[in-house]
């Protein structure tokens, strides 16, 4: 894209984010989901598509353009970007790098609009940070079709989902990660059920829930690529560029929550003097400040090398083990320059701090991080 064009949606993104999203965070938070107003805007500024390609609809960012729009809406509730995350990441690049030309065109567009919400579908009780033991199967039909069975949890989107990318096992269990295919499974299926959405910590307006699929039959036309045992390669890809996304948004998260921080500390009185003045809470702005700048920088490094294809597997684990951690502590900070506060319902950095700790957790957690990038350096010495 040109880069007066991508200018232009940044600023546009920005002033959204701040005038209509922040307003709008209270409301969802105790709606637990986004307004239709902001779902319709976001989707007319081409949001749900903005890492899918141009052909289909979609904004066709590269990943140095798409960290700067985390960063920027990673500034308000993460069930904001989450509405549109699924379709452009994890769910949607599964599409993108495997799928067949018929099923882009089948699902992109869609996605790419926001008519259509896709899900990714691989957690199980039992296959979380190790996905190639999950038990969910697709067994071939007489007519060449697929019968897929098994429990999905804790997916994103599934209440609101159209279709989901499934990841189920064609092979044997012995066969690990290879026996493992993708399916794209359209939620209106018979057989296809989805649970009442979770009650989580926090993250409202974003919702998750288990699938059920019950003896659920698809044509062959679903399985993505049309090749059994690609679908633990389609997922490990979807996540490293979803973890690379998942760190820009870190940084736009603490960026905020320092902005808070700073406006709190040089308003707050004690004694008749402003906060801020103490150094022992100077220390903790200093702190976050420099952490987020660390962060930032990273992901601008680790997005450059992620498009010139250097390393699309190492820094973007680093950045989402980093960024992740980062704004656990800047949010923890941000409490504690709020005083007691910030331990109260009402108060924006509560409801941050409880959003935080779920990056963390999902698309790989801080452990599962460690053991990528030991396993490279390790694998780069030999
Ligand atoms: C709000 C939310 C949204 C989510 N959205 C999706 C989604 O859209 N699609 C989807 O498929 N999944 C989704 N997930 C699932 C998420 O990716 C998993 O919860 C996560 O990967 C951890 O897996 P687990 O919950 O099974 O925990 P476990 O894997 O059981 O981990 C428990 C603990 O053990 C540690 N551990 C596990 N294995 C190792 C190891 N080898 N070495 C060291 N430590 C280890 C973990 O780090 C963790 O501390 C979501 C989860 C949440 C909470």
């Amino acid at each position: 894209m040109e880069s007066e064009e991508f200018a232009e949606i940044l600023a546009a993104v920005r002033r959204f984010v701040d005038k209509e999203v922040i307003p709008a965070e209270d409301e969802i938070e105790e709606t637990d989901r986004i307004p239709d107003r902001i779902r319709e805007a976001a989707a007319e500024m081409g949001l749900f598509g903005y890492a899918l390609p141009e052909e289909y609809g979609g904004l066709g960012l590269s990943m140095s353009e798409e960290v700067q729009l985390a960063m920027a809406v990673g500034r308000t509730t993460p069930a904001f970007r989450s509405m549109f995350g699924t379709n452009n990441g994890i769910a949607g690049q599964v599409l993108v790098n495997f799928g067949t030309e018929d099923q882009q065109q089948r699902y992109l567009p869609g996605l790419a609009s926001g008519e259509l919400i896709g899900s990714f579908a691989l957690t199980e009780a039992d296959a979380g940070s190790d996905p190639s033991g999950l038990r969910t199967k697709a067994v071939r039909t007489e007519d060449g079709g697929f019968r897929i069975t098994g429990e999905k949890r804790f997916i994103t989107n599934a209440p609101q989902a159209d279709v989901f990318m499934v990841f189920a096992r064609t092979g044997e269990v012995a066969d690990g990660a290879k026996g493992i295919s993708v399916f794209a499974v359209d939620a209106d299926l018979p057989g296809v059920t989805v649970g009442r959405p979770d009650t989580k910590m926090g993250q409202r307006g974003a919702q998750t829930a288990v699938i059920h699929f019950d003896d659920v039959v698809v044509g062959a036309e679903a399985l993505i690529g049309g090749v059994e045992g690609e679908g633990f390669a389609a997922a490990m890809r979807s996540l490293a560029k979803g973890r690379l996304h998942i760190s820009a948004l870190c940084v736009g998260l603490a960026e905020r929550l320092i902005e808070e921080m700073v406006s709190h500390a040089a308003t707050q009185t004690q004694g008749g003097i402003p906060i801020g003045q103490f150094q022992l809470v100077q220390a903790m702005l200093a702190d976050s400040r420099t952490e987020a700048y660390a962060g930032r920088a990273m992901v601008i490094e680790a997005a450059r090398s992620y498009d010139d294809g250097t390393d699309q597997r190492t820094a973007p684990s680093c950045a989402k083990l980093f960024c992740s951690e980062m704004v656990d502590r800047v949010a923890d900070r941000a409490v504690q320059v709020h005083g007691g506060m910030g331990y109260m319902r009402e108060t924006t950095v509560e409801r941050f701090y409880r959003d935080a700790r779920l990056f963390r957790l999902y698309e790989g957690t801080s452990e599962i991080q460690r053991t990528i990038i030991a396993k490279q350096m390790l694998r780069e010495a030999r």
